[in-house]
């Protein structure tokens, strides 16, 4: 048995089954590629679902990983250390948020988000004890607890583990209408994501998040985004929320705030809404340790420092074009912004995932998504020749 088989076949019997990947394993990554354990290249078209936007193994966040790592990993925050104070400054400056709290999974980022502006509501706008209610989309995705799954509409996602937490309200994505009925006197914030990913890269009408915005700022509603996969460049801007000119009250960010070195996530506020958690009503063991905020530091001076955000607009403009000039009879929808882009196939075409094999005999690797939608995502640093030949190779297979 080769090792790749043995590998697999140990995974499937010591590991839980709760994921169905690509029989395809991986020991090495460089920039946009990775090699399997027999030495076949790929180009990553997924990026860990975002995570690994700087490209694997950047050597910068690797040399900022091992220093600090060779120095001083974890104090908790009973302690303070010399790292956190200029993750802050620097996320600051980069998003003009004036309050930060660092937590490790976007989920938790998530969970955090809904804790404080529940508080918020209570203490601040004055709703009654216990009355909060949030508003979030149909087929969202915000992680994988049990609060977040709660709000989820999707079967597989809830199915089977509720009893779930009351005070959210589930509206259609892109409608502003629908929005705006859902908002009661209750309502302390709306939880979105700016374009959902994996959902399948859905993009909401034109001008449907300044409605919202326009809604929440005249009901004291927070605008919650959840920009953890679109956030940091992947839909070639640091945020999404500038494709749409707002500004959220509170951004969550995560995956490639560490350019995927070590699971590091943050909630960006105004003062008003973290001002609301006091000493002891939140934290984490891990959030804000020394190892991440100095991974984060470098994953984001590199990202802005190397151009990648720019370079996300360019390739995905040309991703895009390439894409849509494939001429196939089973290709239903082709959209992106930036580099997050989606195939979406005809249902009659038999389900998206017998293409991602084939693209990855042909050296790519992609992920299918909901059954029929191919996810195109690579690294921000792809070329354009890169870019030409993923197009060349997902040409062929379609
Ligand atoms: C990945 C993701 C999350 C959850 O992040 P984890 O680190 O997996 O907990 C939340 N929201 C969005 C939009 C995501 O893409």
């Amino acid at each position: 048995m080769s090792t790749a088989a043995a590998l697999i076949e140990t995974e499937h019997r010591l590991g839980a089954h709760n994921y169905k990947p690509l029989d395809v394993v991986l020991t090495r990554g460089e920039g946009v590629y990775v090699w399997d354990t027999e030495g076949k290249r790929y180009l990553d078209c997924l990026s860990a679902y975002s995570a690994v936007n700087q490209g694997h193994c950047h050597p910068k966040i690797r040399e900022a990983m091992i220093e600090q790592a060779s120095r001083l990993t974890l104090t908790s925050r009973a302690f303070r250390n010399d790292q956190l104070a200029h993750l802050y400054e620097e996320l600051a400056a980069l998003t003009g948020s004036h309050k930060i709290l660092p937590m490790n999974s976007g989920a938790e980022a998530v969970e955090t988000a809904v804790k404080a502006v529940r508080k918020w509501g209570y203490e601040v706008k004055g709703v009654p004890e216990n009355q909060a209610e949030i508003i979030v989309c149909s087929d969202n995705f915000h992680g994988r607890t049990i609060g977040i799954v709660g709000f989820s509409t999707d079967p597989d996602a809830r199915t089977g583990f509720g009893p779930f937490a009351p005070g959210f309200r589930t509206v259609p994505f892109g409608d502003a209408k629908a929005f705006e009925a859902a908002i009661t006197p209750n309502t302390v914030a709306a939880l979105i994501e700016p374009i959902q990913g994996e959902a399948g890269v859905i993009i909401p009408p034109k001008g449907y998040f300044t409605k919202v915005r326009e809604l929440c700022t005249a009901h004291n509603v927070t605008l919650i985004l959840d920009e953890i996969q679109t956030g940091l460049g992947r839909t070639g801007k640091l945020l999404a929320e500038e494709h749409e000119g707002i500004e959220a009250d509170v951004t969550l960010i995560g995956k490639a705030l560490s350019g995927g070195f070590y699971p590091v996530s943050a909630v960006l506020s105004n003062s008003e809404v973290l001002g609301v958690l006091k000493p002891g009503q939140h934290g984490s063991t891990f959030g804000g340790n020394p190892l991440a905020c100095a991974v984060a530091r470098a994953a984001l001076r590199v990202l802005t420092e190397e151009g990648m955000i720019e370079n996300s607009a360019k390739m995905g403009e040309r991703f895009l074009a390439g894409l849509k000039d494939i001429r196939s009879n089973i290709v239903r929808d082709v959209r992106g912004r930036g580099l997050m882009l989606a195939i979406e196939l005809d249902p009659a075409a038999g389900g998206a995932r017998q293409y991602c094999y084939q693209l990855k005999d042909r050296g790519l690797l992609a992920k299918d998504t909901h059954e029929h939608t191919i996810r195109l995502a690579p690294p921000l640093i792809v070329n354009e020749d890169q870019v030409d030949w993923a197009v060349e190779q997902i040409a062929q297979v379609l």
